[in-house]
């Protein structure tokens, strides 16, 4: 039988709960036990898919065409276990369940109530990924205790305990302490309210893990054991990492969080940890031999997180190929053909990712068209990919006017337009081409040669299309189309092959990229990039 860690967070938000709960995945997959992790979020959106990256940072998106919270990108970079949609819920998606039960008559007689009709279906979600073959499942609580909407996900944590048994459930809290450096003092009371909060609710937890800039003195764990009711041994700190995420496990381990867990839930299958994949990549990222400067020209780019794996999967191709990335993060939308030049001087490579809407469009296209006449690496993405096409129409094949017609309808010429699939649809969540579709490689292509292989599979978010009316004139003036669906119907790799590195992608190759399994497109990139600075040099 599966046993259980619940994550909840306190005091604050953005506590890196995503993150912790990913590194405890870790340490417990290194110690020989199969794990399954999931995320709840308090909101009432069904998915994030309907969310602005301003709002909610990146949407990630799964195998199976989930669109989830992007701590599940975490979970899929530190640890192998499967994801799937049932690792992400939401309130909406929750009570749309609940609804469409009660619609069907299914509680006929019963008046619906949070509690139990709510907090079974949670429980239902738990078990759904709690299946014989996995050893420990990890459930993480979006939102931070106290607030209104994470009850009935509290709620139905205290209870699942009561159903399968204490013995087989941990509960792990995440709380700050904060510095004061008026008064020279590393304050514990924030953390006494948040685990009290926790207690009002019936939940007492195992684990304190204390996120602090400080290291922790032994009086100061003392005293947060005594008053949150903890073992002492079972505060853990977590100190700010400055160099890297990739290291947390490892102060989780310095303080032997991993062997807590082990012998508070009897989980005597465990070996001894084995993280010497994880020391090595630490290591390379470490002593990189190389520096390159990436560009990346986005919309969202104050955000840290709407870019979230596009960074990672630049950091893992860094640490494939020892160098380390200096990204310059730029606003596309003010590029514009006299601050273009500027901008974007001295890089090594420019990638445009992945968005929506028409703010901005002119500044990726700008900087596409930098990249390619200038024969800077350049890497499209999604959105990338179809700026590329749309700077190549425009600038090579001088049709004016050329766009995508999620941009402009009206467009004399619609190089990228809607599929045919796309058009009856009204509804926007969830209906855009999501998750995994096979694409084929044509041999030769840089793209085959980067993946080592002609048939490959990746994930997609989008609507629109290159458009096949054009493909042939494109073609007969230098771009290929290389990836193409194995029906030979939709476009899904552009290259330019007589340009250094230029390569655009229409699905999100970002979220298959691990630190310690590099991304063969991100490598090619940072690859050019590499040799472009080092040529330069020369
Ligand atoms: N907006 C574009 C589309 O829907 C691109 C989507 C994306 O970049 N994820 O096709």
């Amino acid at each position: 039988m599966a046993k259980h860690i619940f994550v909840t967070g306190g005091v604050v938000s953005s506590l890196g709960k995503g993150l912790t709960s990913a590194s405890v995945g870790l340490l417990l997959e290194k110690r020989g036990l199969r794990v399954r992790i999931q995320k709840f979020d308090p909101y009432i959106n069904v998915d994030p898919g309907t969310m602005s990256p301003y709002q909610h940072g990146e949407v990630y998106v799964l195998d199976d065409g989930a669109e989830t919270d992007l701590d599940l990108g975490h979970y899929e970079r530190f640890t192998t276990a499967p994801l799937n949609r049932d690792c992400n819920f939401t309130t909406g998606r929750i009570y749309l369940k609940v609804i469409q039960k009660e619609r069907k008559g299914e509680y006929l007689g019963h008046t619906v109530q949070v509690i139990p009709h709510v907090t079974d279906e949670i429980k239902e979600a738990i078990r759904l990924v709690a299946t014989d073959e996995v050893d420990i499942v990890i459930t993480e609580i979006g939102g931070t205790v106290g607030d209104i909407e994470g009850l009935p996900f509290l709620e139905a944590i205290r209870q699942f305990a009561l159903d399968v048994g204490k013995q087989n459930c941990l509960y792990m809290h995440l709380t700050l302490i904060p510095y004061l450096k008026a008064a020279g003092e590393a304050k514990t009371k924030p953390t006494q309210h948040s685990v009290g909060q926790l207690r009002q609710i019936g939940i007492q937890p195992d684990i304190l893990i204390c996120r602090t800039e400080r290291e922790m003195t032994p009086g100061m764990k003392e005293k947060i054991a005594l008053f949150c009711n903890v073992q002492t041994d079972a505060v853990i700190e977590e100190r700010d990492k400055e160099f890297s995420i990739y290291e947390v496990p490892l102060s989780l381990n310095e303080n032997k969080l991993d062997e807590l867990i082990v012998q508070k839930l009897g989980l005597s299958k465990a070996r001894p940890l084995d993280l010497s994949e994880w020391h090595e990549m630490l290591h390379r990222l470490r002593n990189p031999r190389h520096e390159v400067s990436i560009g990346v020209v986005g919309k969202y780019i104050q955000y840290k997180d709407a870019y979230k794996s596009i960074y990672e999967a630049l950091d893992h191709a860094g640490i494939a190929n020892s160098t380390r990335i200096l990204v310059r993060k730029i606003e596309a939308e003010e590029l514009d053909n006299n601050s273009t030049d500027s901008a974007l001087a001295g890089l090594d490579g420019i990638l445009v990712p992945g968005g929506f809407g028409y703010r901005g469009i002119s500044g990726k296209v700008e900087a596409i068209r930098y990249a390619r006449e200038k024969e800077i690496p350049f890497f499209g993405i999604c959105l990338g990919l179809q700026c590329a096409v749309i700077e190549f129409a425009r600038n090579v094949a001088k049709l004016e006017r050329a766009h995508s017609t999620e941009i402009d309808p009206d467009s004399p010429h619609p190089v990228v337009c809607l599929l045919d699939a796309q058009h009856a649809i009204t509804n926007l969540g969830g209906t855009m081409r999501l998750g995994n579709y096979p694409c084929a490689l044509k041999n030769n292509s840089r793209a085959a040669g980067a993946y080592g292989k002609e048939l490959i599979q990746e994930r997609h978010r989008h609507r629109y299309e290159f458009n096949n009316q054009y493909r042939e004139s494109f073609q007969k003036l230098g771009m290929v189309f290389t990836g193409l669906s194995p029906d030979s119907k939709l476009v899904e790799v552009v290259e330019i092959p007589s340009h250094p590195w230029f390569l655009a992608v229409q699905f999100h190759p970002e979220f298959k990229s691990k630190p310690t399994a590099s991304h063969p497109l991100f490598n090619a990139f940072v690859a050019a990039a590499i040799k472009k600075s080092t040529s330069q040099g020369a």
